[in-house]
Parts: structure tokens; C-alpha cells; sequence
């Protein structure tokens, strides 16, 4: 389910520009028309990366969410997917989360005084299921993968009558995602919008590449950039790569990983993504690829960004330099490249300290 807007309508830019920046700014491209649940989510920033670029003699920037309330992009779909609940006169809403999600709908949760429920896998990261505690949505933990906390909440659904938020099954959390790219491509316009010439972003659920590839599409139709198209990378952890294996096979539709994943970028824990195919589907478009990585590539990176650019990024955030790096190394990396750190690495601390003890 993914929202369609009237882009036959004109929408200046530079009506939308002269509003207070930060996500709320875009609201012709939002599914929303009431008050703004908000948490002061302010424009996260495009920061250069001089050394990366050197390294791969290409303009390298980070789009860098690692400021946005609960430390995640996540915030982002949460900000609309609770704006939309409350309008909606939603009292109560059930969802399986990674762990990232939980945290950030469970604050908005807070916020706008709805009841929420987080189904979580019962190895998701203690950081994550003490957030949804504090914010004192009930969390209920399952044996299994996300795969099982996600029938675990369609249950509680059919039982309570809650409203069912899990990913893509609403169609709000995409229109929240997207607008991480509207800011990124008018940080890199100049008096009008401008797309990279590469996009790489993790994929867990595929929410953050659909969305990228929903943006490149609706600022395309309303004459906000011009003709060139960003190849879209996605990045996946070895140990967990379902959609990975289907590019490279050419498949249309994601079998679901055969093992449970234990990959230090939990976010991207999603054996089974119920979209895989949409994801395919827009990576190819987009003449893009999808890569895999290590648990030790993964690692080096975090310490390589934090040391080299100063950038503390999240394990899933880290893994798109060793995407790009992999790509730089082929000759296939073409610039500028917008590497898309998802998340704080702080938030991180105790699986960091754990897997990387000398
Ligand atoms: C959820 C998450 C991802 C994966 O995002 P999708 O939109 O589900 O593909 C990446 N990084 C972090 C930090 C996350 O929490």
C-alpha cells in the first residue's frame, strides 16, 4: 500500500523552502493534515566526507540521522505514522519491530497519548526493548525472528482490535521515511532540488530504499529536479542477505533466509521482508545492485568513519561504506554518492563493546 499524490498540481519550491526546515516542511508530499505529532525533528544534516572522497576520488557525502529523537530514522516514520494515527481517532496500535522502531513509535506513542504494543524477537537489543519500556508501551517478546513477533502482532490485533502498524501493512511509515531524501536533494539543489548519482542505503524491510526511490519519483513529477536518476545500492549483512541472493539470481520474488540472523546491525534482522519483491523491483529500475557484507567489514567501518570523518555511525549506517568501497574497488561507483547513516552508533555501545573487544 503505497500513498499517491495529485502532483498535477503545481507546488512551488520555493513556497516550501521559506517554511520552518525539518520534515514538516514537505506537507503537499505527506498523508497528513492535522497537527504534527512532533518531537522537534529538526533537518538532519548532508555532511561531506572529505576523506571517503578522496579515497575514492568521487564527491562523498552522509546523510546523517543519528539526531532525529530516539537516535533513528525511525523517527521519521513514527512522526507520521502517529500524526496519522491520532487524526485518524486511533486509541490503541499494535506492531512487530526490529528493535529501532519500537523505540521511536513508542515515544510518539507517548507523545500523542495512544497505546501501543511492540512485538519484538527476544535477542533484540536490550537498548531497544528498554526505550519501548520507558515510554511505557507494553512490549511482548517471541521466540523466533521478526517473522514470529510479526504474527505474534497480527494476533493481538484480531484479539484487541488494535491497529495494525507492522511495515507496509500501513502505508504512512514510507511518507514519514521519504522525506529524509527530499532534505537530501535540497541540500544538494541549489535554488532548485538535485539527485546524487548514487543512493546506498541499508535494507532491513526495504522501507528506506522504496522510499528513496518514491522521492526520486514524486520530486521528478513536480519538476523539482531534472532528468538524472540515482542508481540505488542496497546493503544487506551476509548473515542476513535474502534479497541480496535474489539479485544475484535474478529472481523476481525474496525466499525468506533460511537461518535467524544475529547480525550486529539488528535493523537489518529481517529474514523474510514482506516487500522484497518492491524492493527488487526499484533497485533494478534504477539500473542500481545490492550488496553483502561481513560482520568484520561492518565493524572496521564504524571505527573507519568514526576515525576518518568523525562521523559515530550505526552498524547499518557503516555498511554502506563497505558497499561503496566494494563499488569504488570495481570502478562502479559513480558521484556524487549519498551514503545513508541510519542511525547513531551510541546507541550501539553494548553490542560494539562486546563484539569488538581486543
Ligand atoms: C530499521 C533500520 C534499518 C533498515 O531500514 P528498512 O527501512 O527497514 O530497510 C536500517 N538501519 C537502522 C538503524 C534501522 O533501525
Amino acid at each position: 500500500m503505497l500513498v499517491r499524490y495529485d502532483l498535477e498540481r503545481s507546488v512551488d519550491l520555493a513556497d516550501v523552502r521559506g517554511r520552518a526546515s525539518g520534515l514538516w516542511r514537505y506537507r503537499e508530499l505527506l498523508p497528513v493534515q492535522g497537527e504534527a505529532v512532533s518531537l522537534g525533528e529538526s533537518e538532519t544534516p548532508l555532511l561531506s566526507a572529505p576523506r571517503l572522497s578522496e579515497r575514492w576520488r568521487t564527491e562523498v557525502f552522509v546523510k546523517d540521522e543519528s539526531t532525529l529523537p530516539s537516535g533513528t530514522f525511525k523517527a521519521r516514520g513514527a512522526a507520521i505514522g502517529i500524526t496519522r494515527a491520532l487524526e485518524l481517532g486511533i486509541k490503541s496500535v499494535v506492531m512487530p519491530s526490529a528493535g529501532n522502531a519500537g523505540g521511536a513509535w513508542a515515544l510518539y506513542a507517548a507523545r500523542a497519548g495512544i497505546e501501543l504494543t511492540v512485538t519484538m524477537a527476544r535477542t533484540a537489543p536490550a537498548m531497544n526493548q528498554m526505550e519501548v519500556e520507558m515510554a511505557g508501551a507494553d512490549l511482548v517478546l517471541v521466540d523466533g525472528t521478526i517473522a514470529d513477533a510479526a504474527r505474534r502482532a497480527a494476533e493481538i490485533a484480531r484479539e484487541t482490535g488494535a491497529f495494525f502498524a507492522a511495515t507496509f501493512a500501513e502505508p504512512y511509515r514510507v511518507e514519514g521515511k521519504k522525506t529524509a531524501w527530499l532534505e537530501t536533494f535540497d541540500a544538494l539543489g541549489d535554488g532548485t532540488m538535485a539527485v546524487p548519482a548514487t543512493i546506498v542505503v541499508p535494507v532491513g524491510g526495504g522501507v528506506a530504499a522504496i522510499a528513496a526511490a518514491k522521492a526520486v519519483d514524486e520530486v521528478r513529477a513536480l519538476g523539482w529536479i531534472g532528468d538524472g536518476s540515482p542508481r540505488l545500492v542496497g546493503v544487506q549483512p551476509a548473515d542476513c542477505a535474502p534479497i541480496v541472493r535474489a539479485f544475484e539470481r535474478g529472481d523476481d520474488q525474496v525466499e525468506p533466509w533460511p537461518h535467524e540472523p544475529t547480525t550486529i546491525a539488528s535493523g537489518l534482522r529481517v529474514p523474510a521482508p514482506s516487500e522484497g519483491a518492491l524492493v527488487l523491483d526499484r533497485i533494478r529500475a534504477s539500473a542500481g545492485t545490492m550488496v553483502a557484507v561481513t560482520e568484520q567489514e561492518i565493524l572496521t567501518a564504524v571505527r573507519d568513519l568514526a576515525s576518518s570523518e568523525g562521523i559515530f555511525a550505526c552498524p547499518e549506517g557503516a555498511a554502506t561504506v563497505v558497499a561503496a568501497e566494494k563499488m569504488a574497488a570495481d570502478g562502479s561507483l559513480e558521484g556524487p554518492v549519498v551514503l545513508y547513516n541510519t542511525g547513531a552508533g551510541a546507541k550501539y555501545a553494548a553490542e560494539l563493546a562486546a563484539r569488538s573487544a581486543p
